[in-house]
């Protein structure tokens, strides 16, 4: 299956990626992981990102496209993929569907994790990642419904909205079944 999941940061999608990612045997593409892993590598992409990341900000479409184009070229990604943090604008959705007309392929849903602000905040705390902290937070929040959420309709005949509260294993269950798997 090829999938993309949307929500606000801090819906989750990470974790409810890797348990997908391990049930339906596709890879589990992150952005935010590919960014963080290059950052710990000190790789030119990884130095340029940091800044933007830091801040709460969006790293720029041509960056960010680059990095997903090629992960989606490797062999893995060939049968399925979940793409996770990607497209969070509309001009980066525009890429990823000239991306897969280019593969001859098409994604089978979007998958919109659906979280009350509150609980997104709390999620966030808790982790503690480095661009974690209330400020940078409250800005994210900010890019979130200013630039992701118009995704919502871009992808309204893909949306399979899910109740992203409760437990783990719960959402799960409910994405697993609205997947019809
Ligand atoms: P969260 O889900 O909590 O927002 P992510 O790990 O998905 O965390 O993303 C962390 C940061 O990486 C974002 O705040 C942003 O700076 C950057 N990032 C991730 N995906 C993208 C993207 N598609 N376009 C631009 N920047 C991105």
């Amino acid at each position: 299956m090829r999938i993309v999941l949307v929500g606000p940061p801090g819906a989750g999608k990470g974790t409810q990626a890797a348990i997908l990612s391990e049930k339906l045997g596709v890879p589990h593409i992150s952005t935010g992981d590919l960014f963080r892993a290059n950052i710990g590598e000190g790789t030119p992409l990884g130095i340029e990102a940091k800044s933007y990341i830091d801040a709460g900000n969006l790293v720029p479409d041509d960056v960010t496209v680059r990095m997903v184009e090629s992960r989606l070229a490797e062999d893995d990604a060939k049968p399925g993929f979940l793409l996770d943090g990607f497209p969070r604008t509309t001009a980066q959705a525009d890429e990823l569907a000239r991306i897969l007309a280019d593969l001859g392929v098409e994604l089978d849903a979007v998958v919109q994790f659906d979280v009350s602000e509150d609980v997104v905040v709390e999620r966030m705390l808790a982790r503690g990642r480095a661009d974690d902290n209330e400020e940078v937070i409250r800005n994210r929040m900010q890019v979130y419904a200013k630039e992701t959420a118009p995704l919502l309709d871009y992808y309204s005949d893909k949306i399979v909205k899910i109740a992203a509260e409760g437990t783990v294993e719960d959402i799960n269950e409910r994405t697993m079944a609205a997947l019809g798997k």
